[in-house]
């Protein structure tokens, strides 16, 4: 039996949703971790379980503020990914993508590091190519109230390309599509969250616009998989590289779909689409399955069971409680 050598691993924004995951993944496969998060929207508690692992450790740190860290691999996620919280403070989530990914690039280069970055789906704005590959330059609206999230992502984007033509730094470049599962969130405003605490409570569930918008939706697990593969690839594969699962539904379906699934008695409550909305989103992962033999295998309805599972047992022993760690 072969183990993978031990590495230390950087992961920023690893108390959050993709973060929490990963850690624990880089664990199990016997890395030294350290977690890095400002815990803006992350949280202790997303990674409580692995406090007693001697090969785990968590700084309170914000990434726009520079770093060092002898280590071999970095993954770079702190960002607020959901449009309610990456709005909030738009000048700070420009920073984070920005200044964080210069100060993660520039400790790169510095210690020697392989680093992967956790760009998005957004960097294509409002498709107007459909389904999405990495050659589409994108419809990003620059002054629009999603800027701040795509525009500072796209930035970081090149910011990864120069390091990587300058200075050799070793980069991976993964634009990740929606995704869900167990520790998102449960106020962050996601359409996956709202719409399955919405069934569980029947509540009515808030469908913005008509519904007939879509987003194909990959689980954390299926995900994680390709952040691996990736950073296991050789450095010839920089990216971009697509990660989502192409299974496209209209918001409407996902909607259905959780009311079934729940037995809900949940009504639809159609509210006012917010602006620069994408109408459309479905990666095209050929690149992803050519280059890291990797394609999503969860399906969005073994996927939200394990997702109300979760939900369901964060309501029961109610938020707070369920979120007190110490
Ligand atoms: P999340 O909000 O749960 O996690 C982000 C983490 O980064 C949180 O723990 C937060 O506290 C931390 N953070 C934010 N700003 C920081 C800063 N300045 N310094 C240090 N830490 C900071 O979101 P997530 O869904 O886990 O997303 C992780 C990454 O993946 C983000 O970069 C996001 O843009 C990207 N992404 C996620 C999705 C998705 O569907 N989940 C889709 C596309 C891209
Ligand atoms: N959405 C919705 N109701 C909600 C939350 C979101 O209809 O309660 C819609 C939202 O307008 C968007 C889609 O669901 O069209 C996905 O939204 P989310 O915020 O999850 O992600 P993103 O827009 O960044 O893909």
């Amino acid at each position: 039996m072969s183990l993978t050598p031990f590495k230390r691993v950087l992961v920023t924004g690893g108390a959050g949703f993709l973060g929490s995951h990963l850690c624990e993944r880089l664990l199990q496969e016997n890395n030294e971790v350290i977690c890095l998060d400002n815990f803006y929207t992350g949280s202790k508690a997303n990674v409580f379980h692995l406090r007693n692992d001697p090969s785990f450790e968590i700084i309170h740190h914000d990434i726009t503020n520079p770093v060092f860290f002898q280590v071999d691999e970095i993954y770079n996620l702190a960002c607020p990914a959901s449009p309610v919280h990456y709005q909030y403070d738009p000048v700070h989530t420009i920073k984070t993508s920005v200044l964080g990914s210069i100060n993660v690039l520039g400790m790169a280069k510095r210690v020697r590091a392989k680093v992967f970055h956790a760009s998005t789906s957004e960097v294509y704005g409002d498709p107007l190519v459909h389904p999405q590959h990495e050659e589409y330059w994108g419809h990003v609206n620059p002054i629009g109230i999603r800027a701040c999230y795509d525009e500072g992502k796209r930035c970081a984007e090149t910011l990864f390309f120069e390091y990587n033509r300058l200075h050799n730094v070793p980069i991976r470049v993964g634009r990740i599509f929606n995704t869900y599962g167990p520790r998102m969130q449960p106020h962050d405003g996601r359409v996956v969250s709202n719409f399955i605490l919405q069934a569980l409570q029947n509540k009515p569930i808030t469908i913005y616009g008509d519904g007939c918008q879509t987003r194909s939706f990959c689980y954390v697990d299926d995900l994680i998989e390709a952040f691996t593969r990736f950073m296991a690839a050789d450095d010839s594969v920089t990216g971009p590289i697509n990660l989502g699962n192409p299974n496209e539904f209209t918001i409407l379906e996902l909607a259905e779909e959780i009311i079934d699934l729940v037995n809900s008695r949940s009504i639809l409550k159609f509210e006012h689409l917010p602006s620069d909305d994408p109408k459309q989103r479905q990666p095209d992962i050929e690149r992803a399955k050519k280059l890291l033999g990797w394609e999503p295998k969860v399906t969005l309805h073994e996927g939200l069971i394990k997702t109300v599972e979760y939900f369901d047992q964060v309501l029961q022993k109610g938020e707070e409680e369920y979120y007190t760690y110490e």
